[in-house]
């Protein structure tokens, strides 16, 4: 119930319009969202390094309206792949493709996801394309399958509660394109998606069982505790070892857990969003775990 409402919320343009300039709401999302500069997501970087964590960087934006939001973000982009490399950080890039322009010119944004793909390869590192809402899910994957096989740099999102997802797990598998699973963060319809949290974790367990045992340096993200420990033992059991995987997480949620890996070996990536357009990730991790609300609010009032 709670979730719906979250969901429904994050779509809602003048509250997002308020949220997003209301200094006391920015203050909430501190513990999920690095800031709202390149630099916020550097040190925040920089910091995770430290303690042994690589990250993933999204500047958060997303369904843009015009071809120069596009361009801005792309710009972006590229500026954060040369800061990483010019300090030497051990990070990547996650970007969304509605936010470099689908909606609004669909050859505009393939040509600024191969800029920035370009400018990766050339400073040898990688590019995560974020998945969305299942509006963009055969577009998003047939642009990165086209791409990939110039840029072999470049990975996607599947999300284990949509019933297709098995289906284009083997087809990344066999074309050796990099694959993050996760379980899916929008309201999809049960015509399509799994409607049983059970269902979905029972799917994430076997794709990320697949992919450990066939994919390309497979990424499992998610807090799930259960479900990651699962992963890991069938690893062990079939001798895959733990640098031929990532577990992923978001910043801000279970640092416990990611501390806890990364003591025991495993590469941990966190995903560390940043910029003032943080509304709907944020109303999205509200949704996944609306007791957050609470424990927001109670840090708000602390003196
Ligand atoms: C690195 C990464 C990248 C992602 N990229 C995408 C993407 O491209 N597309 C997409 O649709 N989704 C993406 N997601 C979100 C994902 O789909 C889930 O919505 C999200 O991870 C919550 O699911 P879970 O696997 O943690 O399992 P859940 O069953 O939701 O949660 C398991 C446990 O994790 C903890 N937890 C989960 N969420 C929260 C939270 N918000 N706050 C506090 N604790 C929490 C709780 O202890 C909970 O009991 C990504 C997630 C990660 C970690």
């Amino acid at each position: 119930m709670l979730r719906h409402l979250f969901l429904f919320l994050s779509h809602r343009r003048s509250l997002r319009r308020w949220m997003e300039h209301s200094s006391t709401a920015l203050r909430l999302t501190s513990r999920f969202v690095a800031g709202i500069h390149v630099e916020d997501a550097l040190r925040v970087t920089a910091g995770l390094n430290q303690a042994s964590l690589s990250t993933t960087l999204d500047y958060l934006g997303e369904s843009v309206t015009t071809l120069e939001e596009a361009a801005a973000a792309r710009d972006v982009y590229l500026r954060l792949l040369d800061l990483i490399h010019a300090r030497n950080l051990q990070a990547n890039v996650s970007l969304k493709l509605t936010q470099l322009g689908l909606d609004v010119a669909e050859a505009a944004c393939r040509e600024h996801v191969v800029t920035i793909a370009r400018r990766a390869a050339e400073l040898d590192t990688f590019v995560r394309v974020d998945m969305e809402s299942s509006a963009y899910t055969a577009r998003t994957l047939t642009l990165v399958t086209d791409l990939h096989a110039t840029y072999p740099n470049i990975g996607v999102v599947v999300q284990a509660y949509l019933y297709r997802t098995e289906k284009d797990v083997d087809d990344l598998i066999h074309r050796g394109i990099r694959v993050r699973l996760c379980k899916g963060a929008y309201d999809e319809p049960h015509t399509i998606a799994f409607p049983k949290k059970s269902q979905v974790d029972a799917n994430f367990e076997k794709l990320a069982r697949l992919l450990l045992l066939t994919g390309n340096y497979p990424a499992l993200a998610s807090h799930d505790e259960k479900l990651l420990l699962s992963a890991i033992r069938f690893a062990e059991e079939h001798e895959v070892p733990k640098g031929a995987y990532e577990l992923q997480m978001l910043y801000g949620i279970r640092r416990d857990l990611q501390a806890r890996f990364v003591s025991q070996g495993h590469r941990v990536r966190v995903y560390v969003p940043f910029g003032s357009a943080w509304y709907p990730y944020f109303m999205r991790r509200l949704a996944e775990r609306p007791a957050n609300l609470w424990f927001l609010l109670r840090h708000l009032v602390r003196p």
